[in-house]
């Protein structure tokens, strides 16, 4: 039976890769710990980027996680003085993890998702869209598209084949806008990536787009 007084409740932070997704999540996990309450963080073991014990964000920012097989681990790993839990790459999991939140928002946590709405393809990725509706608070950033310096929120696959989970940053992905954005890339056929240096371009960024 639910409490009405608790403070359930999902926030998505969603956006294109480079957007800050995972500062943001963890700029409100912070925020959550300076007002000692208990957080945990997850993420999908299929994110192996990185270490497997830490979330991180391309600015090198680490915040200790749990990799966890499905979506429904995270119920078993929550602990009950949790207060606030934080997903990271929640693209990945499946539609259950949607029942996930639900269940933990209505045992009074609060739940901070982060993930790509679309694939590269421009696509909606995964669990989003259902994800999406149910949050009580929806955040969607940009990133800065590489080819024209407007806000990005699309995602361009530069390498690799047709595969919509390939894990990987930014020698794999680059930030664009919907116009300089090619969803239908043939990968077998030249160029995918962005030549033209770009003003407002990280020095990170100009490295791998050039
Ligand atoms: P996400 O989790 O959304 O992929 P991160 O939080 O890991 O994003 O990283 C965001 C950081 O990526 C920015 O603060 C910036 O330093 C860097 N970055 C690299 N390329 C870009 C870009 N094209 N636009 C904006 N930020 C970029
Ligand atoms: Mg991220
Ligand atoms: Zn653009």
């Amino acid at each position: 039976m639910l409490h009405k007084s608790l403070p359930g409740f999902i926030e998505v932070v969603c956006g294109s890769m480079f957007s800050g997704k995972t500062e943001e999540l963890m700029r409100r996990l912070k925020r959550a710990q300076y007002g000692r309450q208990k957080v945990q963080v997850f993420k999908p073991a299929i994110d192996n980027r990185y270490s497997e014990d830490h979330v991180q964000s391309h600015d090198a920012n680490r915040v200790l996680s749990i990799p966890v097989k499905n979506a429904w681990e995270i119920l078993d790993r929550v602990e009950d003085n949790t207060r606030v839990v934080g997903i990271d790459e929640v693209q990945f999991f499946d539609d259950s993890v949607v029942d996930v939140c639900n269940k933990l928002a209505y045992r009074g946590m609060r739940v901070i998702c982060a993930g790509l709405d679309m694939d590269f393809r421009g696509q909606p990725f995964g669990p989003m869209p259902k994800l999406l509706s149910v949050a009580e608070s929806v955040t969607k950033l940009q990133a800065v598209c590489v080819v024209c310096g407007q806000a990005a929120s699309r995602s361009q696959k530069v390498v690799g084949d047709a595969a919509i989970v390939a894990v990987g940053a930014k020698e794999m992905y680059e930030a664009r806008c919907r116009f300089c954005h090619e969803p239908n890339v043939d990968f077998k056929s030249e160029p995918m990536r962005s030549t033209t240096p770009t003003p407002g371009k990280t020095d990170e960024h100009a490295r791998s787009a050039i």
